[in-house]
């Protein structure tokens, strides 16, 4: 049994069903799970641990559903600069399939890191290529340094360009393969369990990359062990042209056509979906993984997120693959979140004045990037800070220049300034960050690590 105290936050969120914010707030937490969230005053005098927040807010982990952690060794390669999504890939798979276990281990570990001290406490990631004998457990493994939450989607990728799909053969598995190595990653490490640390999701890449069979397949192996499947959807007009002319479906209604929607699935992007496409997800319970920076960088387009939201669809954040980002900061994801659906609300002529109400505000900001996220990954035990649930949390030190002058709201500062990161990130009532410093790893000679493993993938 061990206990932490955390107290006198300036201001604690906790994103519970009355969205409280508690001045000089704290937690009062024992073996990784919330006892208590009060004024500090109302709080145990002491504990094993204490954590004094004087001058920080106090914030819920923010949760990460959709990335692609080994594409940190190809952020910004020249030839994918400027493309779009089908040239960006075509660019990149080639060098993806240079990549080895090792690779796979740094750079999970360097995404991490990225997403730790910019406040990300949970995070999924969609491995989808396994070249020279890398496997999901060199993922899962090296994330275990770090010390947030893996949601680690078994990937593939079945329909090579012999058979008409748009990765070279040479990327691709065979399907008995893929759906063995998912049916064993499964058996070894989910946990369902309040509080679990690994969970496993299967997801086929794409429409693009997978057969229909492979898909149908992949479901009812995930609802047989109740595991959540995830893909990439409605993310670009070609991939909307593919479906068309290959399947005969626009992209929701084929994911319908092999048992791919329900309230165990979601899909990141659906920038193109129209309002009965918005329908069937609400009514089928299927969760959205908004990635604005990727849909900026590829000019894929603009997820229609406040009509989602008022749908009633359960919407959460992603940060993306980092060759299309070509980060993993959380924060900055959803302050832009926040301002492409400004941007939005803008182009589709609304104004601040005659329609204040359908502004994206900073709070529902912060809502995708919490209790979004939990939904959509299919958790109860976190996204707030609330007796009962995983001591998942985050603080930030508000004497900052960043947020000089902004102090009237402290929870509207940390999106509408430029918030850099965290001081202190906390997964399961274990410090992950301290004092804006990762406590898991070497962060110097990692870089080093990653930079010659990056360099050698874009040269050899
Ligand atoms: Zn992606």
């Amino acid at each position: 049994m061990s206990t932490l105290l955390v107290k006198h936050a300036q201001i604690l969120v906790t994103m519970d069903d009355h969205r409280r914010e508690i001045p000089d707030g704290g937690l009062f937490i024992r073996d990784g799970f919330i006892e208590q969230v009060a004024p500090t005053n109302q709080l145990p005098g002491t504990a094993d641990e204490v954590l004094d927040l004087n001058g920080h807010i106090l914030l819920p982990g923010l949760i990460n559903t959709h990335h692609h952690f080994y594409q940190t060794l190809t952020r910004a390669i020249p030839a994918a600069q400027n493309a779009n999504l089908f040239n960006w890939l075509k660019t990149l798979y080639p060098i993806w399939a240079k990549m080895t276990p090792e690779d796979i281990r740094i750079s999970t570990q360097t995404a991490l890191s990225e997403l730790a001290l910019s406040g990300c406490t949970t995070s999924s990631d969609h491995l989808y290529l396994f070249p020279n004998g890398s496997t999901l457990d060199d993922e899962i493994e090296a994330a275990a340094s770090i010390g947030l939450r893996l949601h680690a989607s078994r990937g593939s990728m079945s329909l090579g360009e012999s058979k008409g799909g748009l990765p070279p053969d040479s990327v691709v598995d065979s399907e008995d393969e893929i759906l063995a190595d998912s049916e064993r990653l499964i058996r070894k490490y989910h946990d369902p369990n309040p509080g679990a640390m690994v969970q496993i999701v299967l997801a086929p890449c794409s429409p693009f990359s997978v057969t229909g069979e492979l898909m149908k397949q992949s479901a009812k192996l995930a609802r047989q062990y109740g595991v959540h499947l995830h893909t990439h959807l409605a993310e670009t007009q070609d991939e909307e042209a593919f479906c068309l002319q290959k399947f005969g479906y626009r992209p929701v209604a084929y994911m319908q056509s092999v048992d791919w929607v329900g309230e165990d699935v979601w899909f990141a992007h659906s920038v193109h979906v129209n309002e009965e496409e918005i329908g069937v997800y609400a009514r089928e319970g299927c969760g959205v993984a908004h990635c604005p920076s990727s849909n900026m960088r590829l000019a894929s387009g603009i997820a229609p997120v406040m009509k989602l939201l008022k749908a009633g669809v359960k919407t959460s954040l992603g940060v993306d693959g980092s060759a299309s980002n070509d980060g993993s900061h959380m924060i900055a994801e959803a302050r832009l979140a926040m301002l492409l659906a400004r941007l939005n609300a803008g182009l589709e002529g609304a104004s601040l004045s005659s329609t204040g109400g359908e502004i994206f505000s900073v709070r529902q900001a912060l809502e995708l990037a919490t209790l979004g996220g939990a939904a959509v990954l299919g958790r109860k035990d976190i996204g707030s800070l609330e007796a009962g649930k995983c001591a998942d949390f985050i603080a930030i030190n508000l004497n900052r220049l960043d947020y000089a002058g902004a102090l009237h709201d402290p929870v509207a500062a940390i999106l509408l300034c430029q918030s850099r990161g965290v001081d202190f990130n906390y997964v399961h009532g274990k410090v992950v960050v301290k004092d804006s410093m990762l406590v898991g790893l070497d962060l110097e000679s990692h870089i080093r690590l990653h930079n010659r493993a990056a360099a050698r993938l874009f040269e050899g």
